[in-house]
């Protein structure tokens, strides 16, 4: 299901959370609202879902206006068609988890073949025999696919997702990206997905949205986002950069080289200060003469207090909006 955001504004006791804000969630896309923390992305999140009430805008899922703050529309989250994953999974501690993932549906308005759906829903995160067990009886990543699996057992037109894998150590955090991933692309279904993890955005999303103080920095897809950051924030806050110019103009580490490609290279002399062997390469920080501290990637160790000559070409060189 396509929804459309227009205006949509919330403060909170005369601070703004979010500023007017507009975006389009394409049907069957993949997006992410991406940013640090307290930039408005749960606000927002939570507008769509009918927790918490813009104080301005409107907002249509598929054909149907569910909140327009000038035609005081204000449709309840249970009619909106949405599934929601939050970060502390938000199961029912007192249900097993059959009983959690059927509450959904018993909730709206599909009540036909619950068993049916709750055993498909459970199947799909491979849950299957653990429908009599308790949360507590169930690991971190059990209890999150068993939210998962009562988010996507109503089959929603939107699925909202809340820093979902943010309470998981780092390798689950890791596989149940993937499998998540796949679960939404392989059902098809339109997603909403909020985290402050840039590497989680880059390799989940079909579209990131760059958030900062309230407001859309920039959209695009992961690719983009990377390689034409339109914005010093985006820049900074997604993989590493070295500026030419403060706020102006930068260069990704992959593209400072050794080696001079063209007559065009620009190049510099640069002091190692530090090597770090990541395998198969070596990250080094160096001091480029006049331009501050940058990382580039070599494939040789050099030594720390060691001289060595840097180019860049400057069709690399990402310039940045308005400047
Ligand atoms: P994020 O999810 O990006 O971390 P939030 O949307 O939770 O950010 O918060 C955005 C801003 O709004 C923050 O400054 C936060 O303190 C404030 N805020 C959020 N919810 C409330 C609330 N219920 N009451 C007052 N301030 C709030
Ligand atoms: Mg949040």
């Amino acid at each position: 299901m396509k929804m459309e955001i227009s205006g949509v504004q919330k403060s909170f006791n005369r601070t703004p959370a979010l500023l007017p804000t507009d975006l389009t969630l394409q049907h069957g896309q993949f997006t992410t609202l991406l940013g640090p923390s307290g930039c408005g992305k749960t606000t927002l999140l939570r507008m769509l879902a009918g927790l918490e009430q813009p104080d301005a805008g409107e907002i249509v899922a598929g054909d149907q206006c569910i909140f327009s703050a000038a035609k005081r529309i204000d449709v309840p989250t249970h009619k909106r068609n949405l599934g929601m994953v939050f970060q502390d999974f938000a199961l029912w501690p007192h249900m097993t988890v059959y009983e959690n993932v059927a509450f959904g549906l018993r909730a709206g308005k599909q009540k036909a073949n619950i068993r049916q759906k709750v055993t498909e829903a459970l199947g799909m995160v491979r849950l299957q025999g653990m429908e009599d067990r308790y949360p507590h009886q169930l690991s971190g990543g059990q209890q999150q696919r068993v939210a998962f699996a009562r988010a996507v057992a109503v089959r929603p037109g939107v699925i909202l997702f809340d820093e979902p894998l943010s309470a998981l150590d780092a390798v689950l955090r890791e596989e149940m990206r993937i499998e998540m991933m796949s679960l939404v692309r392989d059902m098809g279904l339109t997603a909403l997905y909020v985290t402050h993890d840039q590497v989680e955005a880059m390799s989940m999303s079909d579209e990131i949205v760059v958030m900062e103080k309230g407001r859309i920095l920039q959209k695009g897809s992961p690719e983009t986002i990377y390689s034409s950051p339109s914005d010093p924030f985006v820049a900074s806050f997604i993989g590493k950069s070295n500026w030419l110019t403060p706020n102006q103009s930068m260069v990704r580490p992959e593209h400072v080289t050794w080696n001079r490609t063209s007559h065009d290279d620009l190049r510099y002399q640069a002091t190692v200060l530090s090597v770090s062997y990541i395998g198969e390469r070596y990250e080094i920080r160096v001091q480029m003469e006049g331009l501050g501290i940058w990382t580039a990637y070599l494939d040789r160790r050099v030594r720390v207090g060691e001289q060595v000559q840097l180019y860049i070409s400057p069709e690399r060189i990402c310039r940045m909006n308005g400047q």
